[in-house]
């Protein structure tokens, strides 16, 4: 089937719509998402996001972009209102170097994402590696008159940049309603209106992470490392710039201002942003201790998710809603998951145990153009997985002998599963999983029976525990 990636519409959150997604060099896609602050482990919420990007990543690269992925990691920490550095903050606690935390954080986050078997970014640019580059825009928005400093630090002076820009086009801000919400609440005193966002800041002698710069010993602020990297990998001008939603301010509006102040352009032509992973409704994260971390989920530790759960199944969980969606994590979602997981899965080993007929009397084309379509459509996996189910109905009539296939849709239909399941939504499939899964069927199969004998027995304590027990892990058992 021929694709066209010029059908592809991709939302856009600087227009709040979905546009034709054309991009600056012909085949070649430019894309910066922001990576973790590495001075802790990152949790579920964090998750979401960059499997949420690594869909889109796969997605282009299949329709046939060359497409440049570039993720930072953030190993400068940011100064919380108790004007502490994260990082220094944990380095006291856990009594280590702040680069150990660092190291120890980024171990843990790349171990994270290979567990969701997730494209490793082509550029993972670090904050700490690229101190040159962001004192050269610093002094670049200096020079053009839209940055003062004031006592060592350096602030960017929104009054100076809204006379030519308007900020906050991410978020629809106006300068009024940022004096609230600015979560840079230090250094008040020294600038020029409370608006203002530092660029760089002047160290104390008690801070360890520090740098030399033309305006002495300090450490940069936290929106010009991501300006600083992508410009750097990726040119004054780039496709798409990602992160999650909560990002868009201050963040990237400080991203934005930080770009036009010296290229005199907003630095990316699509903005995507993905939406919230939550639990008990609430945004999961680590400073409300709403969080689930991946490892705990994985291997059954969590107090709030009754049984582990596979990587695999929490991805087809994290797929089953659209990533501008929120979701909610939770043990029912986890478990339903599992089951539709698990059945595509049956679907796709069971292509190859097919009999082929003569008279084929299925037809697929339809529901394989319906998936392009979903994902051409802003990326909309939870379409393209219940078109994946429907492909898995027509197996199953197959194999009832309801239905006729001919050797050739066996092949393609083979092909299509793999493309989809395997090549963009990134399922690691274990060539053994399929002998698991027979595996399983056999012992509940097994454990079916002893029910059955149990109830012909009247032992119904007994059949009743099964069936409780069944329930527990997902498997309902209906009497009929
Ligand atoms: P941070 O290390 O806090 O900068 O977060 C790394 C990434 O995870 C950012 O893109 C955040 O937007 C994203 N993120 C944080 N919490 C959640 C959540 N609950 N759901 C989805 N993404 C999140
Ligand atoms: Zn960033």
């Amino acid at each position: 089937m021929s694709i066209s990636h010029k059908s592809l519409k991709i939302y856009n959150s600087l227009s709040s719509k979905k546009e034709d997604f054309n991009t600056i060099n012909p085949s070649k896609v430019g894309m910066y998402v922001c990576g973790p602050t590495v001075y802790n482990k990152v949790h579920l919420g964090n998750c979401r996001t960059f499997i949420s990007f690594d869909l889109i990543v796969r997605f282009l690269k299949h329709i046939g972009y060359d497409v440049r992925y570039v993720r930072n990691i953030t190993d400068v920490g940011h100064l919380e209102e108790s004007e502490e550095d994260k990082i220094q903050k944990r380095a006291k606690i856990e009594k280590i170097e702040p680069m150990e935390v660092v190291q120890k954080y980024t171990n843990n986050f790349r171990d994270v994402l290979n567990k969701f078997n997730l494209t490793p970014p082509n550029i993972e640019p670090t904050a700490t590696g690229h101190i040159l580059e962001q004192i050269e825009m610093i002094e670049m928005i200096i020079e053009n008159g839209f940055a003062y400093e004031k006592n060592g630090s350096v602030y960017f002076d929104l009054m100076k940049f809204s006379e030519k820009f308007k900020y906050g086009k991410l978020s629809n801000r106006n300068l009024d309603d940022i004096i609230n919400e600015s979560r840079e609440l230090f250094g008040s005193d020294e600038k020029k209106n409370p608006q203002d966002f530092a660029l760089w800041k002047n160290a104390t002698s008690s801070h360890i992470m520090k740098w030399k710069s033309p305006w002495g010993y300090g450490f940069p602020g936290w929106h010009i490392e991501c300006s600083a990297m992508s410009h750097k990998y990726l040119g004054k001008k780039f496709d798409i710039h990602g992160g999650g939603m909560d990002l868009k301010f201050p963040h990237h509006d400080c991203e934005i201002a930080q770009s036009e102040a010296v290229y005199n352009q907003n630095p990316a032509n699509f903005w995507v942003h993905t939406n919230m992973l939550t639990l008990n409704g609430k945004k999961m994260s680590k400073s409300s201790e709403n969080f689930i971390l991946p490892e705990n989920l994985f291997n059954g530790n969590s107090e709030l998710i009754e049984k582990g759960f596979e990587p695999m199944v929490v991805k087809f969980l994290m797929y089953q809603a659209h990533y501008r969606n929120t979701l909610d994590l939770s043990n029912e979602s986890l478990l339903a998951a599992e089951r539709g997981y698990k059945k595509l899965m049956q679907s796709f080993f069971d292509i190859d145990n097919l009999h082929p007929s003569n008279n084929e009397n299925i037809e697929y084309e339809s529901i394989i153009k319906k998936c392009y379509d979903a994902m051409l459509d802003d990326f909309n996996s939870p379409k393209l997985i219940s078109h994946l189910f429907e492909i898995s109905r027509i197996i199953e009539n197959v194999k009832k002998k309801k239905d006729f296939i001919s050797t050739k849709s066996i092949n393609e239909l083979k092909n299509y599963m793999q493309v989809f399941l395997v090549d963009i939504l990134g399922f690691s499939i274990d060539s053994n999983e399929n002998e698991k899964i027979e595996e399983s069927n056999k012992l509940i199969s097994t454990i079916l029976e002893i029910r059955d004998f149990s109830r012909k027995n009247k032992n119904y304590e007994m059949s009743d525990l099964i069936r409780e027990k069944l329930n527990s892990l997902g498997i309902k058992i209906e009497d009929s």
